[in-house]
Order: structure tokens, then C-alpha cells, then sequence
């Protein structure tokens, strides 16, 4: 499958998980775009060539493991996994510290690479590769479908991306789309 950018945020495009117009967002905030990975994840197939298209990228790492930060990570984790032939673990919140759990371990040494769905603030990720660390795994790096972090998620590993996008969000009040005139909606509404 086609895996360059535009490829793919046009297959997000066609599984209405990136929307652009003029946002509503649950945090009060008003965007031009709207970006929901959980609507082309739910379609068994793009998740496959989403997880495909990243295990490409990664073939040269040598992964023994995926490891992906519960809930956002885990269905495109086991994708990735799927593709490389490697196990897909993941990792979630214990009184909000990111954790294995399940019997899930990982031993020392183990060539790990981080998947996530969506990188905004890179703030999951980081604690994801800080999870295989304590376990003295070795990570080899991380991957997402998505960067919109506008290249600031400080992550210290190779970092690999299907695409990068920029949807800006502004104050309710300052927002130059309402000043535009332009009507807003609420996601996945019909306005
Ligand atoms: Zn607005």
C-alpha cells in the first residue's frame, strides 16, 4: 500500500478520523481539525496496513518486543507486532503510574520498540520507554502513526512517524475561525 503522508491521512480522511473545518473540542478548545486514530483503527484492515507500514520502517532495528501504553496503543501495537512476528505487550495506568501488568515482563537486554497510536505531547510515550527501561530492556525505538506534537516530544530514541500533522487549538475567545464567521461543531456531530 501507498505509506507516504498523503496516502495516509487520506485514509484517515475516508474513515472520518480527520476532519477539518471548524472544532468544538471536549477540552472547550476550538481547532481546525479533528483527529480520532480510533476510527480507522476500528477497521481490521487499515489497522493491519497501518501496523504493516510501520514494521517497514523499523525492519533494520531488530525488535524483540512491542510495547504500547494502554488504551490508545494497544490495537495498533499488536499490528505492529503481527507484522514483525514479535510479541505485543502493553502497559497501563496503576494509580496513574504506567505499569506491566497481566504477568506481562520484559527481560534485560530485550530489544524493545515503543508504539503508540497518536504522539501530542510525547508525554505517554516517554513513560512507555521509561517502563521497558526499569525493566532493563534496551529500547531501540519508537513509532506512532501519528506525530502532531509539532516536532517538540522530546523523545530520546529513534523516533519513527507514518505522518506528521498540525491542528493548532485556540481559547473559545480568541479563536480567528469564530471570527471568521465560520460555524462550529462539535465532533462527529452532523451540523
Ligand atoms: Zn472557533
Amino acid at each position: 500500500m501507498p505509506t507516504d503522508t498523503a496516502a495516509i491521512l487520506d485514509r484517515f480522511r475516508r474513515a472520518g478520523a480527520l476532519l477539518e473545518g471548524h472544532f468544538r473540542l471536549t477540552s472547550g478548545r476550538h481547532s481546525p481539525g479533528y483527529l480520532q486514530c480510533a476510527l480507522v483503527l476500528q477497521h481490521p484492515r487499515e489497522a493491519e496496513a497501518l501496523g504493516a507500514a510501520i514494521a517497514d520502517r523499523v525492519r533494520g532495528l531488530d525488535v524483540q518486543t512491542v510495547l504500547s501504553p494502554a488504551l490508545g496503543g494497544i490495537v495498533i501495537g499488536q499490528e505492529v507486532g503481527r507484522a514483525l512476528g514479535v510479541r505485543a505487550l502493553f502497559a497501563e495506568r496503576q494509580d496513574g503510574r504506567l505499569t506491566l501488568r497481566r504477568g506481562f515482563s520484559l527481560e534485560a537486554g530485550e530489544r524493545v520498540l515503543v508504539v503508540e497510536d497518536v504522539v501530542t505531547t510525547g508525554g505517554s510515550t516517554r513513560e512507555t520507554i521509561d517502563v521497558a527501561r526499569e525493566a532493563r530492556a534496551v529500547v531501540v525505538g519508537a513509532a506512532a502513526i501519528i506525530d502532531r506534537s509539532g516536532g517538540q516530544q522530546k523523545i530520546d530514541v529513534p523516533f519513527h512517524v507514518l505522518a506528521e500533522v498540525s491542528l493548532p487549538t485556540y481559547d473559545a475567545e480568541a479563536c480567528p475561525l469564530c471570527r471568521a464567521g465560520l460555524p462550529v461543531v462539535k465532533p462527529g456531530s452532523r451540523t
